[in-house]
């Protein structure tokens, strides 16, 4: 068996993300070391403690020092700090990568910093949970999920290569993109469902008490879908709404375009306007269950769960254990 891809990760950052991404690695035999970095001494103690990292720092110039593999994964709104705490500890060679979920701003912030000698492969792989923190990273969470990476024009093939056998090596997908055109599709697959489900969630939180609970309490109509996105961490998407403001604002006039129409449509009663949108959204519903994108977020969880009885007999599946919980969405 080859040796690991990487002799020493520093992960400058050990929430969900840095966690899983560190689990995975290590379990595939793809890097040694691994040297976590973050602020709080309670995060630092929870990713030693789960075999996240095999030491850790408050330090992220300490926490590179030897790393042939820097790995940031802290929200994007701390990379320039963090790149400038950095670039003067790397070592020649090294290879800085990141996870963050828009791309354009990573070059910006984080290229001019680093010094010459230093390989910059940003990279961010479209797989995650509403979860935070060390404890919520598991392995198994990039299985069968794209990571993009965008390199920069120029950039060393060999650093972009051994990038890519990492995340390979963890189950992923990897595929190579301009960054601008990263946050282009982001912008519409994540980033705008995520506003919507704030907002949607937001307008409910403005109800009055009584309806409020109401709402709550009849929550699988639809609403505990929103919720569900809507509990991601507020600092991480403060920053990519930030980050991403042009492609995010582009979309959402789109969106805004597109809900009015539907509004016109149903202040004059046109059906066959509502059913003809109805019957292409479901079409590529269809088409995202083919790709293998769809089901639980956690791939943990079985991928498309047969919902009722007779669904489950034609798949040949058993009846679920009582108490196992039934497939997302109503
Ligand atoms: P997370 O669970 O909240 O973890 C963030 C980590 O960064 C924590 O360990 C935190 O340490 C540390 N941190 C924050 N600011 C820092 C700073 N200034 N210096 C050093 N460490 C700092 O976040 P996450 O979900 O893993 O997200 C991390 C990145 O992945 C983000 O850029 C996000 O855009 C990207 N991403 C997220 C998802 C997702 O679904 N969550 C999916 C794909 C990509 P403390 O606890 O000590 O503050």
């Amino acid at each position: 068996m080859s040796g690991p891809v990487f002799e020493r990760m520093a992960l400058i950052g050990v929430g969900l993300i840095g966690a899983s991404l560190s689990l995975a690695a290590q379990r595939h035999g793809l890097v040694g070391e691994v040297v976590g970095c973050a602020r709080t001494a309670d995060t630092r103690e929870k990713a030693e403690q789960l075999g996240i990292c095999a030491r850790s720092t408050a330090d992220p110039a300490e926490a590179v020092r030897e790393a042939d593999l820097v790995m940031i994964c802290t929200p994007v709104g701390a990379y320039a700090g963090i790149a400038e705490a950095i670039a003067p500890a790397l070592r020649r060679g090294a290879i800085v990568s990141d996870v963050g979920s828009v791309k354009q701003a990573t070059i910006r912030d984080v290229g001019p910093v680093l010094p010459d000698g230093v390989h910059f492969v940003p990279g961010h792989p479209v797989a995650g949970t509403e979860k935070s923190g060390p404890e919520a990273g598991f392995a198994e969470l990039f299985a069968q999920r794209w990571t993009i990476l965008t390199p920069p024009p120029g950039t060393d093939t060999r650093a972009v290569e051994r990038v890519t056998r990492l995340w390979t090596g963890c189950g992923a997908m990897v595929e190579e993109m301009d960054a601008g055109h990263h946050d282009r599709v982001l912008a519409m697959t994540s980033h705008l469902p995520h506003l919507i489900a704030y907002t949607i969630v937001s307008t409910a939180a403005d109800l009055e008490p009584g309806e409020m609970r109401e709402v709550v309490k009849f929550s699988a109509g639809g609403f505990r879908d929103f919720t569900r996105i809507a509990a991601s961490d507020p600092i991480m998407w403060r920053d990519i709404f930030l980050n991403n403001k042009d492609a995010v604002l582009e979309v959402l006039q789109r969106f805004n375009e597109d809900i009015t129409a539907l509004q016109r449509a149903i202040r004059w009663g046109e059906g066959d306007f509502l059913e003809d949108r109805f019957r292409r959204t479901r079409e590529l519903r269809h088409e995202v269950v083919q790709a293998h994108q769809a089901g639980s977020f956690d791939p943990r969880e079985p991928d498309v769960t047969p919902s009722t009885p007779a669904e489950r007999a034609l798949a040949g599946q058993a009846a679920p254990d009582p108490g196992t919980p039934g497939p997302r969405g109503s």
